[in-house]
């Protein structure tokens, strides 16, 4: 299946100059998001305790993964949404910084975690979302995207952790 086929590029959304790759067709597919799942779950990390999803479009790719797995799934959420105990890392935007956070027993030391998220762009988001599982003495199996925009070289940016994308954008 060509998984590319269902997203939708939205020219100047959030704001002008970006062109906002629309998940909205695959969410729609439940042959899409199945085909999404199992290609995720081919890349074959290694052995993995739990899913990191980052909010939100995250949590959307890293749940079914974890319920396909077998392993739990953790929530990486924007700062004041998490109820109980947590950790923050603060990262860089383009204008300005942004934080994540994650509850302090959400991983346990030693615990191998895939990390996954919609789309990597410059990277600081799930270098930060990494960062704050190894707070919690977790260790990052590696880096799972549905989208990756080559062109802004954001695995550089993700300290030498194995980083796989279903499609690559150039
Ligand atoms: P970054 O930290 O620059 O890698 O940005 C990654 C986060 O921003 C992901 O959670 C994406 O959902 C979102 N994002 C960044 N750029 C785009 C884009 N062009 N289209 C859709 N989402 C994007």
């Amino acid at each position: 299946m060509d998984l590319a086929s269902f997203l939708r590029d939205v020219p100047d959304f959030p704001k002008p100059g970006i062109l906002f790759k629309d998940i909205s067709p695959m969410l729609a597919s439940p042959e899409a998001m199945h085909a999404a799942t199992d290609q995720l779950a081919a890349m074959d990390f290694g052995k993995i305790n739990k899913i990191a999803g980052i909010e939100s479009r995250g949590f959307l790719f890293g749940v079914p993964l974890a319920m396909k797995l077998g392993v739990g799934f953790v929530p990486v959420r924007k700062p004041g949404k998490l109820p109980w105990k947590t950790n923050r890392v603060d990262y860089e935007l383009e204008y300005g910084t942004d934080a994540v956070e994650i509850h302090q027993d959400a991983v346990q030391p030693d615990e191998r975690v895939l990390m996954i998220d919609d789309l990597l762009a410059t990277g600081g988001t799930m270098a930060a979302a990494c960062k704050l599982v190894e707070s919690c003495g977790g260790v990052v199996a590696g880096c799972g995207f549905v989208i990756e925009l080559t062109f802004l070289n954001g695995r550089e940016k993700l300290d030498g952790h194995r980083c796989e994308s279903l499609i690559t954008v150039s």
